[in-house]
């Protein structure tokens, strides 16, 4: 007598008559992992039955649909949240894409001349004029505008850096080997922790086509530094191109009445300008508060020339983006960048934040409202802190209610052993999720 329980794996096909959820292929893909599974638990002497294998199929084709790209509940506190999608993007940023994208647009077309134009007109022009600058360009993001700032205004020439500038900002950007890239030839001066303006001037030679200042974004440097101001940098002659990174519009931030104190020293896009830069980059979405692009502005002979360069049409912004992008740099013309979702979350109040975590702890019936601390994130302002308010609730097992809250769309962080939701970077309409989250993983 022979029991073969393989005759206990079913076909796939049969497994897949018992899915639902995602489009067929994907169902097929997740039930023949799922036999095969079974086949090898087979061999290796286990019994398995039909219902496993369907269990087990439908438990791939949740882990599917659980990785798709979705919304999620940042607690982390953490506001330009580089994992997390940095800037969220405001609804009418989002609107005007929309409208603009699902139609045809004026993308690079001049309706008054009936002439082709160019799609810098729009986005590129309002945010230069945003920042005070004669020109503008909008790209994939920053490290596409500075490899093309430095392709198109130095390739084969020098350009002259501080040592303590020479940066790896994370993921892979590092400011010589983009260098490498753009063909330039680096010239390093001054030291690590100090670089003065006779460093730069003992460099100069008829080759020099640009001095480059690298915001250095996720690292500070304290105790005996100097670095050059741009304001002294622009008396050398050739253009000065800062990598500002974050974005962050004008350092008096007007659209918030003024300046908080955590944005500490994180330099304006205006500043640089107004001090004699020739040529600013940054993200559209860190500081700037908007989508995933990289904004380039200056000089109009600089900013054409970038335009004009081959990489631009390899690394150009797409009509969605451009019509968030022209949104929000609108906003911040109209004084109205305060009511962009960036804004509105650094600026609430603690005490607004402290309301919102007292109802929180109220609808959980557990937990205690305690003072946290935010951060703006994303590559600017290391070490500084928002203050801010979270929710923290005392568990036996934070890491495994944190695994909970993330099964939940919640990403949360553990401090003294309690599960802490922060507040600040938590959207309002999103706190009722939060809720009915911890109570699943908490209860
Ligand atoms: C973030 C950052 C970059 C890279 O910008 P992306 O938009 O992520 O491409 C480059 N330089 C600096 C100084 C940065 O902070």
């Amino acid at each position: 007598m022979t029991t073969d329980p393989r005759r206990h794996v079913p076909k796939v096909d049969r497994v897949v008559d018992a899915l639902e959820g995602l489009p067929h292929p994907l169902l097929v893909a997740c039930a023949r992992e799922a036999v095969a599974a079974a086949r090898d638990r087979v061999a290796a002497g286990d019994v398995v039955t039909e219902a496993a294998v369907v269990a087990e199929a439908e438990a791939r084709v949740d882990a599917l649909r659980r990785g798709l790209l979705h919304r999620v509940v940042n607690a982390t506190g953490v506001i330009v949240h580089t994992n997390l999608g940095r800037a969220p993007v405001d609804a009418a940023s989002l609107s005007a894409a929309a409208e603009v994208a699902t139609g045809y647009s004026n993308l690079e077309y001049r309706l008054d001349a009936g002439a082709r134009g160019s799609r810098h007109e729009h986005a590129g022009s309002l945010l230069a004029r945003a920042c005070g600058a004669e020109a503008g360009i909008v790209v994939n993001n920053n490290a596409a505008a500075v490899l093309l700032a430095l392709g198109a205004l130095a390739r084969g020439r020098e350009v002259v850096v501080s040592r303590g500038e020479l940066v790896e900002i994370g993921g892979g950007f590092r400011v010589p080997e983009i260098m490498a890239e753009s063909r330039c030839r680096l010239v390093e001066v001054g030291t690590t922790n100090r670089t003065r303006l006779t460093d730069y001037a003992s460099q100069l030679r008829a080759d020099t086509a640009l001095l480059l200042k690298v915001h250095a974004s996720n690292y500070r440097m304290v105790g005996f530094t100097e670095a050059t101001p741009v304001e002294e940098l622009a008396t050398l002659g050739p253009p000065v191109m800062v990598d500002a990174g974050s974005g962050l519009v004008d350092e008096q931030t007007p659209w918030l009445g003024g300046r908080p104190d955590w944005l500490h020293d994180e330099p304006g896009i205006r500043q640089s300008i107004e001090a004699g830069a020739g040529i600013v980059t940054f993200s559209g979405d860190k500081l700037l508060g908007g989508p995933q692009a990289g904004v380039i502005v200056g000089r109009a002979d600089l900013v054409r020339a970038c335009a004009a360069h081959p990489l631009a049409r390899a690394v150009r912004a797409d009509k969605m983006t451009l019509a968030a992008l022209q949104h929000v740099a609108l906003a911040y013309l109209s004084g109205d960048a305060g009511a962009l979702p960036l804004w509105r979350m650094a600026g609430a109040t603690v005490d607004e934040l402290r309301d919102r975590a007292a109802l929180v702890v109220a609808q959980l019936g557990t937990g205690t409202v305690v003072d946290t601390e935010a951060v703006a994130g994303g590559g600017s302002l290391p070490g500084l802190t928002i203050p801010s308010v979270g929710v923290a609730v005392q568990v036996a097992d934070a890491d495994a209610t944190l695994a909970r809250l993330r099964a939940h769309d919640v990403v949360a962080r553990i401090e003294r052993d309690a599960v802490v939701c922060d507040l600040r970077t938590v959207d309002p309409v999103d706190d009722a999720r939060l809720v009915s989250a911890l109570v699943a993983a908490c209860g």
